[in-house]
């Protein structure tokens, strides 16, 4: 950019450019009566009334009891394994975004890494149990792709083995099994409402939990530990949301419903002209009662024509960037793969997914002739 030209001067570029997801914004005019509410109140953080009031829509909208609101989903899975005072070894899946076991080393726990399952993508349980220790305190899996975990088979284990499950549910907002909100399992679940994810507040997260003393020791651990003016009960960290995202919330979930039949008009197009591709094979949709369609992932097997890596190549000369999530896996980067859980042969089956994988365009605003210069691109490899 030339930066002596005023703004306005610049030739506006034609940009084909399909990224993996947009964000959905709800209409700026709309969010200005917020922003006129905030400046007169001058009320811009400290579990204000924005923010108390998208606590209380997030809860009735998800359908669960205690909801704590947080500046990003990091803050929260950094929170919540403190608000549970969890240390030794924690379990947890390759198969995610790095923040997952970042969360753990932050706190001084030491990741163990268990593979996945072949169909779900989600932790195994049985690999779950064969990686307990007497150091395990809590297992810590994630709802890969808003597919719920085997909840049950997961509890079940806990229970037997006395250990907590904080689960990194980032990629699951608004997803239901038959029994209700996915989020509503585990002694902690995790939300993110980072500017990538199906419900975003630029950046956000949340902690959901099942017992209002435990939302109040959250509260007050993203406080500094503040409980009144001069009580300290905990070395706390600034973990709150600004009334500018809570307010912006509150705005976006307005508009969610209609983002997320978009989404799932999307996907159903891709699995529909996907179906009969060889070698591609898109996830199982089972286990959902209600879906969000986060990401669309596909996997590329070995009788498609070419690699997974030559097609997300294809994809990237052609302005279309698709990604493979979740490449490399988190035990692969250097700061992991020393560890004796991450050594080749532990984790073959995440291996095998990391190879194959990758995540198509899906966004609301995804256009139908964008879907045809997706699809035709893997139709005619
Ligand atoms: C996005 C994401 C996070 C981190 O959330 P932020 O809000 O970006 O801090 C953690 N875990 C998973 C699986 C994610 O996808």
């Amino acid at each position: 950019m030339n930066a002596a030209l005023p703004l306005g001067a610049i030739e506006p570029q034609i940009d084909d450019r399909i990224y993996v997801t947009q964000p959905h914004l709800a209409p700026l005019e709309e969010f200005i009566p917020y922003l006129q509410q905030i400046w007169d109140s001058k009320i811009l953080t400290n579990a204000g009334p924005f923010h108390q009031q998208f606590e209380a829509a997030l809860c009735k909208y998800l359908g669960v009891k205690h909801l704590a609101l947080f500046t990003n989903g990091t803050l929260a899975l950094l929170t919540a394994l403190q608000a549970l005072r969890v240390t030794g070894e924690v379990i947890t899946t390759p198969y995610s975004f790095v923040a997952t076991a970042h969360s753990l080393v932050w706190n001084g726990i030491k990741p163990v890494f268990a593979d996945i399952d072949p169909h779900t993508l989600n932790l195994d349980p049985a690999k779950i149990e064969a990686a307990i220790t007497p150091q395990t305190t809590a297992i810590m899996p994630v709802h890969c792709y808003g597919k719920p975990c085997d909840v049950e088979a997961i509890q079940k284990i806990a229970d037997n083995y006395n250990l907590k499950v904080i689960y990194d549910a980032a990629h699951a907002f608004g997803v239901q099994t038959e029994t209700g909100s996915v989020l509503e399992h585990g002694d902690l679940a995790v939300l993110s409402f980072h500017a990538t994810k199906v419900f975003n507040t630029f950046e956000g997260g949340a902690i959901i939990c099942q017992d209002a003393r435990t939302k109040q020791r959250i509260d007050h651990l993203k406080n500094f530990g503040f409980v009144d003016e001069v009580t300290v009960v905990a070395s706390g960290i600034n973990g709150k949301m600004s009334e500018i995202n809570a307010a912006f919330g509150l705005l976006q979930l307005q508009h969610i419903d209609e983002a997320l039949a978009k989404r799932a008009r999307v996907d159903a197009i891709y699995r529909e002209r996907l179906r009969d591709v060889r070698g591609i094979r898109c996830l199982p949709k089972e286990g959902q009662k209600v879906a969000n369609h986060s990401y669309f992932p596909i996997l590329v097997g070995p009788e498609y024509p070419i690699s997974r890596d030559a097609l997300y190549q294809k994809f990237r000369d052609r302005n279309i960037y698709a990604r493979r999530y979740f490449y490399p896996l988190i035990s692969d980067f250097p700061i992991y793969r020393g560890l004796p859980s991450a050594r080749q042969d532990n984790l073959p089956v995440a291996r095998a997914a990391a190879q194959q994988v990758l995540c198509l365009p899906i966004f609301p605003a995804l256009t139908d002739d964008m879907l045809d210069r997706i699809i035709g691109i893997i139709a005619d490899t």
